[in-house]
């Protein structure tokens, strides 16, 4: 049965990369079909209740800045937030939050639900409609037939998804969820690369059996961050702590004592790991001489008892699990709500995927989320953002737009994916950002949003909250470089405490909040210079452009350089092999890779500043 409607875009799947590219699309004003298993799940965390951090925090920003959801679902589910390296520089400083699991949920759904231009709709999809080489629906379990102008995938670790509980194993999407086994099935027939990962959850404990009062408590920061732009504090609900306890030598003995069931060491499992969230079985076999491992004892909500303790992913055999949690201390008496386990799933390899994540192999299919090879909610809910927009532009015969490198890390993502691929499940991580001074959290809206408004992503609250933002940063700097203060000025007896060299020449007060020991607050508070900008980001704006401003030129200056080969075009079709002086070996991997761009082809591994110069001559020379 053909349902009676067409679409612009079709998402499919209702997790964290489905729920931003439905919402991308719609926004655009594209008639958007979601369709997933269950709406009950619509964005539902399948393991830790917990948003951002290092490197993650920066993608979820930049989510927010394109008028996406995760920042502020995550302000009104939020019951701790932190801000991680707060000593450290500006660039590697990050938001993180734990969330209450089902407010999350409630709110994405709420959202989706009240999205126009998008329709909801619960099925599983089981086969995709083809015209040709390019897509035109999809079909579902029951027979029923969508037709649309692009598609979106987005069913995460669902793809023939296979669950391990020590030596036994069962088909399934996530706990509690059916496994996707058709679509997978019908995917397999295609001509994409298709290989199997692997994840890991901890069993789940009931607070009620734990005792907190020999663990660490670790309070939320004070004041309390906000992650999304338009975020207040108000927004939050209550706040409680988490706490730390740790692992020790006899919970080590236990897990040694159950590898002999293990699916990991018993080679049942064969996808690969995310190697930064490794199980416990791992770290205490990959680094042996350590006596004890870090737990973050983590509240899943406000409104269960149920405990997420973050550091002990497993898939040992249950009663092994049991054994080892009740070796820690607090756990002694834990009672298990919910079993560890690991998942294999397959996934696509991201090098057949071009920069919009439109599949090379299939037009208007694109692919988005944990299927391409990464791993967490904010790599997803970024590349859904990208996914949708592109669809979305696509369906509208509109130029498509991804981020560079230099503007967004979700350019940094998206390029890393389609251009080396990757063997493990990928994250974010600061250290993948070449430019990241200017690659920061506090700045995303300024690197995005105004593109977002173009795209027609970012609605007029935010765009004018934005517009007064960069209005009060402009207005206070020009401010403070006209402000002037001499040796003898009023205010001198209360500023040269603050420095570190007293005033002997005239400096304008840009110049002393350039000193790295000058505080734009602490200035603020000597009555003849403040009492400054009342709007905080604006305010925190103004301080790191201001100090930073040598480090950011230079950043900038070398970006310039790097452009100009940057987006020189590789022809779909070129033979490398023609171009005397690249080795076999080099050949192959251009070949292999297809990169569309110089750019792209100076990223391969392997691949040389030297045979760049060539194929740049080469190209100049016959384009
Ligand atoms: P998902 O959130 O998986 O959403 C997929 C959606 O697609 C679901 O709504 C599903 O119902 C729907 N769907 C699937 N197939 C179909 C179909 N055929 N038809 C209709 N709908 C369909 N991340 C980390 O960062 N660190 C971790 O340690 C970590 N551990 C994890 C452990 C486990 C056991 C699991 C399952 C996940 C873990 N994750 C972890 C990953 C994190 O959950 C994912 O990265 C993230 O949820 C991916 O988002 P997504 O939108 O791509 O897919």
């Amino acid at each position: 049965m053909l349902y009676q409607e067409s679409f612009d875009v079709i998402v499919v799947g209702g997790g964290h990369a489905g729920t931003e590219a439905s919402l991308a699309a719609a926004r655009m004003g594209c008639k958007t079909l979601l369709l997933t298993h269950n709406i009950d799940t619509l964005g539902a965390m399948s393991c830790n209740p917990a948003i951002g951090g290092i490197g993650k925090g920066h993608l979820v920003k930049e989510i927010d800045a394109l008028g996406g959801l995760m920042a502020e679902a995550t302000d009104h589910a939020g019951i701790q937030f932190r801000t991680l390296n707060s000593s450290k520089g500006p660039a590697v400083r990050a938001t993180r939050a734990q969330a209450d699991r089902l407010l999350y949920k409630a709110y994405v759904r709420n959202y989706l639900e009240n999205q126009e231009n998008l329709t909801i709709f619960q099925q599983e999809c089981d086969d995709l409609i083809m015209d040709g080489d390019r897509v035109a629906g999809v079909s579902t379990q029951m027979g029923l037939k969508f037709t649309a102008k692009t598609v979106v995938l987005t069913v995460g670790t669902f793809l023939a998804g296979q669950i391990h509980i020590g030596l036994n194993s069962y088909q399934g999407g996530r706990s509690g969820d059916p496994a996707s086994v058709n679509l997978a099935d019908r995917l397999r027939d295609m001509p994409f690369r298709i290989d199997r990962l692997k994840t890991g959850t901890p069993p789940r404990l009931d607070a009620r059996s734990l005792d907190f009062s020999v663990m660490q408590a670790q309070p939320g920061d004070a004041p309390v961050p906000t992650f999304s732009y338009m975020g207040k504090t108000e927004h939050h609900p209550q706040q409680i702590p988490c706490y730390i306890t740790h692992t020790n030598t006899n919970t080590h003995d236990i897990i040694r004592g159950g590898l002999d069931r293990s699916p990991m060491y018993t080679g049942v499992i064969e996808g690969i790991g995310p190697r930064y969230c490794p199980s416990i079985e791992d770290k205490i076999m990959r680094f042996s001489d350590k006596d004890s491992h870090q737990i973050f004892v983590e509240p899943e909500g406000l409104t269960t008892h149920e405990i997420y303790p973050n550091g002990i992913s497993t898939s040992l055999p249950f009663d092994v699990q049991m054994d080892l949690v009740r070796s820690i201390k607090g756990f002694e008496n834990a009672h298990i709500t919910r079993p560890g386990y690991a998942i294999e799933y397959d996934f696509f390899d991201p090098r057949d995927l071009k920069q919009t994540l439109e599949t090379k192999h299939i037009e208007n299919l694109f692919f988005a989320g944990q299927i391409n090879g990464t791993t967490g909610y904010e790599e997803a809910g970024a590349q859904g953002l990208i996914a949708g927009l592109n669809a979305a532009r696509r369906s509208m015969d509109k130029e498509s737009w991804t981020p560079g490198r230099e503007q967004a890390y979700m350019g940094v993502l998206i390029d890393d994916l389609s251009t080396l691929g990757t063997k493990e499940p990928y994250r974010m991580f600061t250290s993948r950002a070449e430019y990241r001074l200017l690659l920061r959290e506090d700045n995303a809206d300024i690197r995005l949003t105004e593109q977002g408004r173009e795209l027609g992503l970012v609605g007029d609250a935010r765009w004018a909250r934005f517009c007064e933002k960069m209005e009060n940063v402009e207005q206070e700097r020009q401010r403070l470089r006209a402000l002037w203060v001499q040796k003898d000025h009023p205010a001198v007896d209360k500023l040269n405490p603050m420095l570190k060299n007293p005033l002997s020449r005239e400096a304008n007060l840009e110049e002393l909040l350039r000193r790295p020991e000058t505080r734009y607050d602490d200035l603020m508070s000597i009555e003849e210079f403040g009492p400054g900008i009342a709007d905080k980001q604006a305010s925190e704006q103004v301080e790191i452009q201001t100090k930073y401003q040598g480090y950011i030129d230079r950043q900038l200056d070398e970006i310039e350089k790097k452009k100009r080969h940057e987006n020189t075009l590789i022809p779909g079709d070129f033979d490398f092999s023609k171009i005397s002086g690249l080795s076999n070996e080099v050949v192959a991997k251009l070949t292999d890779s297809r990169p569309e761009t110089l750019g792209k082809a100076s990223r391969i591994s392997g691949i040389t500043p030297a045979a760049i110069s060539l194929l740049l001559v080469y190209l100049k020379k016959h384009g």
